[in-house]
């Protein structure tokens, strides 16, 4: 029997088949009719059957180290929060989430730590992923709302992917790119990086950049634009402010080509064919990712690339736009119920005229903080700090994920109380969890995700949880029924939590004036069969849009009050972990092709092993010769906030100066390789996400 899902990996969403033979899944193959894969899969996901299994999982509640009934452990996690809070107030409880949960899980707990525990610190690992795509698409169309879609990538003329190794880290939509590029010989593909990576494959042109240099490149292309009389004036007048401001600021540096060809340390010649191709097409699709997302300055870069698009009028059309692609499976649906500190619920913030009645009285909750909460790096601080006495962490392992990861250490170790949910039984987080709470994991559990394309699918619960292990759904609903809260968490399926979602998605929507552009109100009456049918759709799902919206911004109107798309200054900041005698090196961290995160589930996979099997740093052969590395052997890489102890490739895909760690391995498989521990906890000021593509390190053999 086949069985229709979502895979559980990166952002591009793909559907799934699934065979299910005597209660084992037997096989996995791309669902033909899912519009994010159209049947294809990458080799992660064509794994999917081989990563199940009872063997590792997390079977049982602990409380303590003891192995103890649900009754007692849920009965456990509410006396202590309720103490906590009795004590301490809500401000003390916070909970760390993740882009692998399922919308509705992401829902509940949102709804339980800020409605009812009265805590705003409700932060995700999507901080790590996309914090900063989300504050600058605000910032310039006046929501968190990507514009694009995946046919738009297909359609466009011309594609820019900047930060981005498509390639390896959103394989089906790189498959979909290259197919379309081999289609339509006058596509022209750029690829903006400092690594040379298996994207580069399709580049016509490449520039190998700077590290940290993205922001002085496109507002250089915005000076460039407006000298070859290349803004769209018409689409400017009507349908955005702020050009001369954001000009002002991009001409506040040198932006002739040969000055910016410096500062990016570019070829000038190449960096004027990018600019012309750029400048003379309208149909541009401009795709960045974690390199331009994770640095001190983040959200600054992304206003500098959607500067370029608002000032050539290259939005709301077939093949055109800022595509910001999403890490994380549910990176979108966590920020669409308001799983980051800084938002409310629905795409609402704390200052959105009128939001902070509407969720209180929709949700008829007790409590309601007034303010913004933590954001994971400065959360984790104040746990170490003391002023946060209650963590629940839930389907992610900061322990490894996080910069600066032994601090994280620190801080859990010094937590009175932190509760775990987790699926698997050995994680380096659980270590410092006085109670833990065993979760089902994908192709147990039902619910939705949504993909960086705005398109909501159902993942499909197809096999029994192991021992014990109960939905994070439940497991919150049960803790608020303890709690005392029963009558607002009487869930007894994901799809009431879903219709509850929809229906505040569209509850009081013109509230202050301003329709938000997150509505899936036509979706608030799914009964069961209708859930469980659900195809997937690209949210506003309205009911002048009931199969779903697949373009944004078409009409030129945006979500701002006065309805026109800001374009931002942007003055170019070097990243603040600036490289030093004692340590010379740029260190760049990201994924490799056939892992995932943290490795618990991919690592189950042997022939997922065989591309890369072990931490390594890539090293540029003459940067190798400097530091007496040598291909193969191993090396210490090692700064004031940590070390890690990899293997050394050499390899003339880095620049000089630069090296690069994959960001999975820890101590479960190795001890020795993980990078978080090397980089500072410096975080972009606006959106929170911290650098983790720019520290400073020193190597020596070992
Ligand atoms: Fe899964 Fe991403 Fe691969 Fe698709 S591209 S199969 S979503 S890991």
């Amino acid at each position: 029997m086949q069985q229709h899902t979502t895979c559980p990996y990166c952002g591009v969403g793909c559907g799934v088949a699934a065979t299910i033979e005597n209660g084992v899944m037997t096989g996995v193959e791309g669902d033909r009719a899912h519009p994010a894969n159209y049947g294809r899969l990458c080799v992660k996901g064509s794994a999917l059957h081989e990563t199940l299994g009872d063997r590792g999982r997390l079977l049982a509640p602990r409380v303590d180290g003891r192995e103890v009934s649900w009754d007692d452990a849920l009965d456990q996690v509410a006396t202590r929060l309720a103490a906590v809070r009795d004590e301490h107030g809500g401000q003390a409880i916070a909970g760390y989430l993740s882009g692998q949960l399922l919308t509705e899980d992401y829902y509940a707990a949102n709804k339980l730590f800020k409605g009812f525990l009265g805590s705003p610190h409700l932060d995700t690992n999507s901080r790590l992923c996309m914090a900063s795509a989300v504050a600058g698409y605000k910032r310039a169309f006046g929501a968190d709302a990507v514009p694009c879609n995946y046919e738009d990538l297909e359609e466009a003329e011309l594609v820019v992917l900047v930060g981005s190794n498509l390639a390896w880290n959103h394989p089906v939509l790189f498959q979909r790119l290259r197919t379309a590029k081999q289609r339509n010989p006058l596509m022209r593909v750029v690829v903006i990086d400092p690594r040379v990576t298996d994207t580069c494959e399709i580049a016509d042109l490449y520039l190998p950049i700077a590290p940290g240099s993205d922001a002085r490149l496109f507002n250089g292309l915005l000076a460039f634009m407006a000298d070859k009389g290349r803004h769209d004036t018409r689409y400017l007048r009507r349908h955005t402010r702020g050009v001369e401001e954001a000009l002002a600021a991009a001409r506040a540096e040198d932006t002739s080509l040969a000055a910016l060809a410096e500062a990016c340390d570019v070829d000038a010649e190449a960096l004027e064919t990018f600019y012309y191709w750029f400048a003379s097409q309208l149909h541009v699709v401009t795709l960045y990712s974690q390199g331009i997302n994770q640095s001190t300055s983040g959200t600054d870069k992304c206003n500098a690339i959607i500067n370029c698009h608002l000032a050539g009028g290259k939005l709301g059309l077939p093949g055109a736009g800022p595509f910001s692609i999403t890490g994380q499976p549910n990176a979108m649906g966590g920020r669409e119920v308001g799983g980051l500190a800084n938002q409310l619920a629905a795409h609402m913030d704390y200052h959105t005229p009128g939001a902070q009645a509407l969720v209180k009285a929709f949700w008829d909750a007790p409590h309601l903080p007034e303010e913004p909460g933590l954001k994971a790096v400065e959360l984790f601080a104040a746990v170490e700090r003391g002023e946060i006495r209650a963590l629940w962490i839930m389907a992610t392992n900061p322990v490894v994920s996080l910069p600066d990861a032994d601090q994280v250490k620190r801080a859990l170790a010094a937590c009175p109380l932190v509760i775990v949910s987790e699926c698997m039984a050995d994680t380096d987080t659980l270590a410092y969890a006085d109670i833990v709470l065993p979760a089902t994991s994908w192709s147990e559990k039902d619910g939705t995700v949504t993909n960086s394309e705005r398109r909501i699918s159902r993942q499909r619960g197809m096999l029994p949880p192991p021992g014990e292990a109960r939905h994070d759904w439940w497991i919150i609903a049960q803790v608020a029924k303890y709690l005392g809260y029963e009558e607002a968490f009487e869930y007894r399926h994901p799809r009431d939590i879903f219709v509850e979602h929809a229906r505040l998605s569209g509850y009081g929507n013109h509230a202050g004036g301003i329709p938000r552009l997150f509505d899936i109100s036509a979706l608030s009456d799914l009964d069961r069969n209708a859930y469980d049918a659900l195809v997937p759709l690209q949210w506003p799902v309205t009911a002048e849009a009931p199969q779903g919206t697949a373009r944004l911004f078409e009409t030129g109107r945006f979500a701002t009050p006065d309805g026109l798309a800001r374009l931002v200054p942007v003055r170019p900041a070097l990243p603040e972990q600036a490289v030093e005698a004692r340590y010379p090196l740029c260190l760049n961290s990201g994924r490799v092709r056939d892992q995932w995160h943290t490795m618990t589930r991919t690592a189950r996979a042997p022939r997922l092993l065989n591309h890369r099997a072990e931490p390594y740093v890539d090293i540029h052969p003459q940067d190798a010769r400097a530091h007496a590395l040598v291909d193969g052997g191993l090396a210490r890489v090692f700064n004031r906030w940590g070390e890690a102890r990899v293997r050394v490739r050499v390899a003339t895909s880095q620049r000089r100066g630069d090296v690069f760690i994959p960001i999975h391995w820890n101590a479960q498989f190795t001890g020795a390789g993980r990078v978080g521990t090397l980089f500072a906890p410096l975080t972009d000021p606006l959106s929170g996400q911290p650098e983790t593509k720019h520290g400073a390190v020193a190597c020596e053999p070992l």
